[in-house]
């Protein structure tokens, strides 16, 4: 099994401190401290400097809109707040106090970019904004919802139900067999570019359940979830999901796909493995090391059983 603290954007570096989340009257001093860090947002994508890591604002931060939902992300080592500021959709840069500073950036391409701490924060805050946009009203009664502790939950001003931000569990996995492991593709991906078989786990199945129901309805290939192996997981901010990783022996080798999920499918050797990670493979080539895919695959590459 591999740390899934190693996993990109997975790293733990400040402690959540969810005891404060409803200390409004703490909160309300913190984010005025003058060391505290405040990164922002408009549309899930992080704001980054010019050399693509991500900005860390201090109070200053607060002028740039008034009344951006905040978010409590926790205090570093240090003891210092950290927050995530969700500016409007409509945040005209060019307008705005921090013009010519820094871009927003696309998530994947600036977490690439990003400290492992950075990473992890600009994670947690695009997944937790990106909730709260598409759960404006109550799933009970309709009514308006409101942000409440610090950012961590939903409350409908209405009927005051309560609401969580959902993270959704995601198997993601590689079936072997003699020396050879399925990786298979999506149409719309770029050409050549193959990843692991990935779906949804549903009500009522464990998530080793889901990884071999999911491999067969995809594939064809039959695994049984008692043997699969966990490797490690992920949070996946697109827009919640949570990764989680196995490599599930297969019973059998003759792919039969679900055109609606995959374009192809093909079993590939140790070698040819270590070529598509490498990105030396003449043909094909797989997810950057940002995503779960790409350690899944190169922990199978890197074993010699
Ligand atoms: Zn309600």
């Amino acid at each position: 099994m591999t740390n899934s603290n190693d996993m990109p954007l997975a790293a733990k570096p400040i402690d959540r401190a969810a005891h404060r989340r409803s200390d409004e009257a703490w909160l309300d001093t913190a984010i005025q401290r003058s060391d505290t860090l405040i990164l922002v947002l408009r549309n899930g994508e992080p704001f980054c400097a010019p050399d693509g890591g991500l900005t860390w604002f201090g109070p200053e931060a607060l002028r740039l809109s008034s009344g951006a939902p905040r978010l409590f992300l926790g205090e570093d080592k240090a003891g210092t707040p950290v927050f995530a500021l969700d500016l409007p959709p409509r945040f005209d840069l060019d307008a705005s106090l921090i013009a010519g500073t820094g871009s927003f950036n696309d998530f994947r391409q600036a977490a690439a970019r990003m400290t492992a701490m950075d990473a992890n924060c600009a994670c947690t805050a695009r997944s937790l904004f990106l909730w709260h946009q598409s759960h404006r009203f109550c799933a009970k009664c309709g009514g308006q919802n409101g942000v409440i502790d610090a950012g961590w939950k939903a409350q409908c001003a209405l009927c005051g139900a309560e609401h969580f931000p959902r993270t959704d569990p995601v198997a993601i996995m590689l079936a072997v067999k003699d020396g050879r492991a399925l990786i298979g593709r999506q149409k719309f991906w770029p050409p050549g570019f193959m990843s692991c078989l990935a779906g949804y786990c549903e009500p009522g199945e464990t998530i080793e359940q889901a990884a071999a129901r999911e491999m067969f309805e995809e594939a064809g290939i039959l695994c049984d979830p008692s043997q699969a192996e966990y490797i490690a997981c992920q949070p996946w901010p697109f827009p919640s999901s949570l990764m989680m990783g196995f490599i599930l022996p297969a019973g059998n080798d003759e792919i039969r796909i679900d055109s609606a999920e995959l374009e192809s499918a093909r079993w590939v050797s140790r070698a040819e493995m270590r070529e598509i990670l490498d990105g030396t493979h003449g043909e094909l080539f797989c997810p950057p090391p940002t995503a779960i895919a790409h350690h899944i695959m190169k922990v199978w590459a890197l074993r010699d059983d």
